[in-house]
């Protein structure tokens, strides 16, 4: 079947805009690397275009949508996170909105637990002083030390899909768990994780017994060796159980002195004037984060002070950055393959042209799902 729907893509997806493109579409792609300015997408969207491909970088609001009032059917986006779409916007215009969310789960939690490794193992500093020709001796403990990773005990603040995807990482490395969540508690997984933990305790297979459980953050935090964080950007009046600035002053005060702060879910969760005075004052140990307030990371970010480089991990928002994960066009593998799949369920009208079965599309709300 062939196709004449006109798209939008505000970035190269590979090859899965040339499977959009031998369906018949007529697609084009804004050919930078950076994100297009917002006057280019309205202009684009106030042309007529069918749908649009999107990342994280896009603010998609009611500007755009009202611009593509009529003729705008879809906006597909590459990422789980959804935050800079409006989702009141796009049910006020109904219009679908689409994302990639199961396909970078496992990429996006291994990345989290390697995070964990690199900034309490110190694998960073001791690269930079063997490549600066600073390793001059083996030592009992200088010129440092890190602390070990496995056995320790983690929190987990949101157990959704990236959150247990964590857990059963964590339980590999024989880690007691703290799990917080005041939405949704999956506690079949976690009784399922503590079976293992019991089994392979009862076989011999390991000296002492780990456990998980569900308990209050202030317990969590309070508890916890590494805390790791897997929850949505929730502004205020966007849930009854905001995640804007979660850790604060407050929170990162709860924490151990000797505790690691993981952040791979959204920057804006984190107050960075906060974490950056919590590494200097030495409140926590350190912290190692994959996503920033404003991204990319400001030259003049707290997070860069030299004072703390030594305890402060930095990535460039890279967690789900792996092969297959971003690229594969099969979309129960790659986020590409999704992102287009997305876009091609509502066009097509595939699931009977009911919205609300289709998996990808997220506010199924607007369309009486
Ligand atoms: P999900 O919706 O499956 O899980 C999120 C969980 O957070 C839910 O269980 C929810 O109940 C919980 N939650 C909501 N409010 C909370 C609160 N106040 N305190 C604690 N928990 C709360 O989402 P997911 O697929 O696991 O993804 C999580 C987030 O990770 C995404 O929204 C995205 O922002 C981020 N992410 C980042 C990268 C990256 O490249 N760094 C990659 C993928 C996802």
């Amino acid at each position: 079947m062939k196709n004449s729907f006109r798209i939008f893509a505000t970035c190269d997806m590979g090859d899965s805009i040339n499977l959009l493109r031998s369906r018949g579409y007529d697609v084009e792609v804004y050919p930078k690397p950076e994100a297009p300015p917002k006057s280019l997408i309205l202009e684009k969207v106030r042309s007529g275009i069918d749908g649009l491909l999107t990342t994280l970088r896009d603010p998609i609001d009611a500007e755009v949508f009202a611009a593509g009032a009529g003729t705008l059917k879809v906006v597909s986006q590459i990422a789980v996170g959804f935050d800079n779409i409006n989702r009141a916007d796009a049910n006020k215009y109904k219009v679908p909105f689409t994302h990639t969310a199961d396909v970078l789960t496992d990429a996006t939690a291994e990345f989290a637990f390697l995070l964990m490794g690199s900034v309490a193992r110190r694998m960073w500093n001791a690269e930079r002083l063997l490549r600066e020709n600073q390793w001059g001796f083996w030592h009992p403990y200088l010129p440092f030390l890190g602390d070990e990773v496995a056995g320790k005990t983690i929190a987990i603040i949101g157990t959704g899909r990236i959150g247990l995807s964590m857990i059963r990482k964590c339980s590999g490395f024989d880690m007691n768990i703290l799990c917080y969540d005041p939405a949704y508690q999956n506690h079949d997984f976690v009784q399922g994780i503590q079976e293992i933990k019991d089994l392979i305790f009862a076989r011999g297979l390991v000296k002492e017994k780990s456990w998980i459980k569900y308990v209050e953050l202030t317990e969590a935090l309070a508890q916890a060796d590494f805390v790791s964080v897997h929850v949505p950007l929730l502004r205020e009046g966007e849930s009854k159980m905001p995640t804007y600035h979660l850790f604060n002053e407050t929170t990162l005060r709860t924490m151990k002195p000797t505790a690691y702060l993981i952040n791979t879910s959204r920057g804006p969760v984190v107050d960075e004037q906060a974490l950056a005075k919590a590494l200097r004052e030495k409140w926590i140990a350190g912290a190692a984060l994959d996503v920033y307030e404003k991204e990319p990371l400001a030259a003049d970010s707290p997070l860069r002070d030299p004072a703390i480089e030594d305890r402060c991990r930095l990535y460039p928002h890279f967690a789900s950055a792996a092969r297959i994960t971003r690229l594969s066009t099969d979309p129960t593998k790659g986020m590409a393959g999704r992102c287009v799949q997305g876009l091609i369920d509502v066009l097509e009208c595939n699931y009977g042209g009911d919205i609300t079965k289709m998996p990808y599309v997220v506010n199924k709300e607007a369309f009486g799902g």
